[in-house]
C-alpha cells in the first residue's frame, strides 16, 4: 500500500512511517533491503553477499539475499518477491544488464530506490545509483602489466597472444576488454603480438565474439583447448589475456593439459578478482596477476549509500559522468583496483586480512 499512501515521495527519499510497510515478520517498520546476486558458483559473490548482509544488519536492517543460479528469470522472480515483501532499497547485481526494465518498472510504482551492485543495469531510467571498481581500469591495468613484463614498450617480440573476454551479458565485460585492448591492440598492429589463433576481435566493439558465456571457467577451458589443438601445434602460446579468475582457472587447466609446465615458458595469463585458488595458482607459478578488488571496500560503500538514502540525506558518488545506461547517466561511486602478483600476495591479501595465511597454505 505504500504507493497509495506515499505517491509523493520522491525516490531518492525513503523515509518510511506505515507499520505495514518493510520489516517483514518483526512487523515494525524495520527497513527492508533487498539483495539480488547473481550466482553462488563464483567464490566473490558468496563473499558480497555475506560482508553486505553483515554490514546492513549491522546498522539495524533486515535483509533478503538471494542468489540466482546465473539465472536472469530466476533473478526477476526473487527481486519480484523483494518488492513484494515491501522492500525499502534493492541492490542488485545483474545477470543480464539489460533483462530488469519491466521489474524495475515494478520497483519505482513502489517508489523503492535501486543501487546497481558491481554490474551497471542498462536500458532503464530506475537506476538510482551505481556502485562499482572502476572497470575499464581493471583491464587496463591487465594490458600495462603484459606491456611491461613483455617489454613490449622496448619493442620486444613477436608473442603469440591469445585474448578471451568476459560474459556477453555482462556490461562490465566490455569494459575490461576495452580496457586492455586499448593498451594492447596498438602492438597488434606493430606485429609485436601475435594471435595465432585469429580471434583478435577486429575493434573492441566486437569484443562479444570472443565472450565467454556466464564466466564459466569450463567454456574458458573448452576454447582453449580448442585453440591450443587446432593453432598450436608447431608453437607455443606466450601469454593470455584473460578478463578474470574463472576464465583464468579454465586456461590454466587447458594449458596443464596441452603439456605447459610452470617454470618453464609457462605464458603469461592476467585474472581478476583474488579468488582463492587462483592466487594459490600464482603462487604456483601458473598465473602472473590477478586484478584484486576488495569487496569489503564495495560493500562497506554500498550499505553506506544504503543508509544515505534511508535516512533521506545526500547520496555519496564520486562520478557522474562515465557509466550512461542508455537512458540515463548514473550517478557512481569508483573503487580502486589493484594489481596483485606472487610477490605481493603478503602485503596485499595477507596483511588485509582478505585471507589468512592458511588459506593460502603460506
Ligand atoms: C565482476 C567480476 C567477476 C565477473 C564474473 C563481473 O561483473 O565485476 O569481478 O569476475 O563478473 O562473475
Amino acid at each position: 500500500g505504500m504507493t497509495l499512501l506515499f505517491g509523493a515521495l520522491t525516490a531518492c527519499s525513503s523515509e518510511r512511517s506505515g507499520g505495514e510497510s518493510g520489516g517483514g515478520e518483526t512487523g515494525t517498520d524495520t527497513p527492508l533491503i533487498g539483495i539480488a546476486m547473481p550466482t553462488r558458483s563464483l567464490e566473490r559473490w558468496n563473499n558480497d553477499g555475506a560482508h553486505l548482509e553483515e554490514l546492513l544488519a549491522g546498522a539495524g536492517y533486515e535483509t533478503t539475499l538471494q542468489y540466482a543460479d546465473n539465472k536472469v528469470d530466476q533473478q526477476i522472480t526473487q527481486l519480484q518477491n523483494m518488492i513484494n515483501q515491501g522492500a525499502d532499497v534493492l541492490v542488485i547485481a545483474s545477470i543480464d544488464g539489460t533483462a530488469l526494465g519491466p521489474v524495475l518498472d515494478a520497483a519505482a510504482k513502489e517508489e523503492i530506490p535501486v543501487i546497481a551492485y558491481d554490474r551497471l543495469i542498462n536500458d532503464s531510467e530506475h537506476v538510482d545509483y551505481y556502485a562499482t571498481f572502476d572497470n575499464e581500469k581493471v583491464g587496463t591495468l591487465q594490458g600495462e602489466f603484459i606491456v611491461e613484463q613483455l617489454g613490449l614498450a622496448g619493442g620486444a617480440g613477436p608473442f603469440n597472444l591469445e585474448p578471451f573476454a568476459g560474459s556477453p551479458d555482462d556490461n562490465n565485460a566490455r569494459f575490461f576488454f576495452k580496457g586492455a585492448w586499448d593498451v594492447l591492440s596498438p602492438y597488434v598492429e606493430k606485429g609485436q603480438l601475435v594471435v595465432p589463433s585469429g580471434k583478435a576481435p577486429a575493434t573492441v566493439d566486437d569484443w562479444t565474439t570472443i565472450g565467454i558465456q556466464g564466466w564459466e571457467s569450463a567454456k574458458a577451458q573448452s576454447e582453449m583447448e580448442n585453440r591450443l589443438n587446432s593453432f598450436y601445434t608447431d608453437k607455443k602460446v606466450d601469454v593470455v589475456l584473460s578478463p578474470n579468475d574463472s576464465l583464468a582457472l579454465g586456461i590454466e587447466q587447458a594449458l596443464e593439459g596441452g603439456g605447459y609446465t610452470p617454470g618453464d615458458a609457462w605464458p603469461l595469463v592476467t585474472g581478476q578478482d583474488a579468488d582463492e585458488a587462483n592466487v594459490k595458482n600464482m603462487l604456483a607459478g601458473k598465473q602472473a596477476m590477478t586484478v584484486w578488488k576488495d569487496t569489503r571496500t564495495l560493500g562497506d560503500q554500498v550499505a553506506t549509500m544504503v543508509q544515505q538514502i534511508i535516512d533521506g540525506e545526500e547520496v555519496e558518488v564520486n562520478d557522474t559522468t562515465t557509466y550512461d545506461n542508455g537512458v540515463k547517466v548514473v550517478p557512481s561511486y569508483l573503487l580502486d583496483p589493484q594489481v596483485v602478483t606472487s610477490d605481493t600476495v603478503q602485503s596485499s591479501l595477507v596483511d588485509s586480512g582478505f585471507y589468512t595465511a592458511d588459506q593460502l597454505g603460506l
